[in-house]
């Protein structure tokens, strides 16, 4: 038999989430083996590891994956022995009206990766052909970067037309709010983010404004238009504020919810500007494609790297006062 560390939990909480020694994984005959090289931390598997049910138990969580091809199954074809790749983080059959809409994160019968199977902060982790992108010519980091915080960013921004339009970002220092200032610019709009950190300047936005005085800033800014489209990635803690900036018929994308996710609602102030509120989840297989191609024009902040060992300190860091960007898991 195998072995392979990993961080595991056998009882939901994050005093129980520890390193062991346990079997790595086999695989089927269209599974591939992933040496993990490199995995992102994120609200998720904060919640996966305290709250949301998940199986199999005991669990090793881990949603965002980045690593390099160990071992492919005998009828795998897509990937070779030493490819890098990312993993799409959801399972999905290929065959319900959602996956046939192109839709794969709502598969009527399927799930989030770290959730309904095991995740990736492990050595290794083994998974579908068909969830793995290849990836080339980029740093672990931005790699790393791609399965979760990018690719909600990029899919909530594909819902509505940015070109030319005024774009709000709450939470932009943030794992996906740093990318939706980047795919905002990229995509043609005037980019306010809402943040204290000015390094958000470099990945894009036109304006850096500060919470508590984000309302009179956007008046200021847009001669009291108000803005197109706004991004709330931190949940209810900015609910109000991101709906006070929105301007009349504009489009309020949230997603994420490491602040809370229950909120008091105005009817009246939503119908009253036609207003639209569009939640989203994770995004499209053909999305990580597009964003594997187009990785090396994006940046990641770094706050932190830490070893799988620490990985319990890692996910109490995302709650840390201080915390200036991503915290990621190296796997040596
Ligand atoms: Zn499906």
């Amino acid at each position: 038999m195998i072995m392979m560390k990993a961080l595991i939990f056998e009882k939901s909480g994050i005093e129980n989430l520890k390193i062991s020694d346990v079997k790595e994984p086999t695989l089927g005959p269209h599974d591939v083996l992933v040496k993990v090289k490199m995995a992102g931390v994120n609200p998720i598997d904060y919640f996966v590891v305290n709250f949301i049910p998940v199986t199999p138990m005991p669990h090793i969580p881990g949603a965002e994956i980045y690593g390099e091809v160990a071992k492919v199954g005998d009828h795998v074809k897509s990937v070779n022995i030493g490819d890098k790749v990312v993993v799409y983080n959801r399972v999905f059959d290929g065959k319900c009206d959602m996956c046939l809409q192109g839709m794969e994160q709502l598969c009527r019968n399927g799930g989030i990766i770290s959730i309904i199977t095991n995740g990736g902060f492990s050595e290794y982790f083994s998974v579908s052909e068909h969830n793995l992108v290849k990836v080339e010519g980029i740093n672990d980091e931005i790699a790393a970067s791609l399965p979760v915080a990018a690719l909600t960013a990029y899919h909530a921004l594909s819902t509505v037309q940015v070109f030319g339009k005024t774009v709000v970002v709450f939470g932009a220092s943030g794992n996906t709010g740093q990318f939706a200032v980047q795919f905002a610019k990229m995509m043609g709009g005037y980019v306010i983010a809402v943040s204290n950190k000015n390094w958000v300047k470099e990945f894009g936005a036109d304006e850096v404004v500060s919470y508590d005085k984000v309302e009179e800033k956007v008046k200021e800014l847009t001669n009291g238009r108000m803005a197109d489209i706004v991004i709330n990635s931190v949940g209810s803690s900015v609910w109000d504020k991101s709906l006070s900036v929105l301007g009349l018929n504009g489009k309020l994308l949230f997603f994420g919810g490491i602040t809370g996710s229950n909120v008091s609602l105005d009817l009246g102030a939503i119908y009253g500007k036609h207003a639209s509120l569009i939640g989203t989840t994770g995004g499209n297989r053909k999305e990580l494609v597009e964003l594997a191609s187009m990785a090396k024009k994006l940046k990641v902040k770094v706050w932190k790297v830490r070893k799988l060992e620490d990985g319990k300190e890692a996910l109490q860091d995302l709650f840390n006062k201080n915390r200036d960007g991503r915290i990621l898991i190296k796997i040596e």
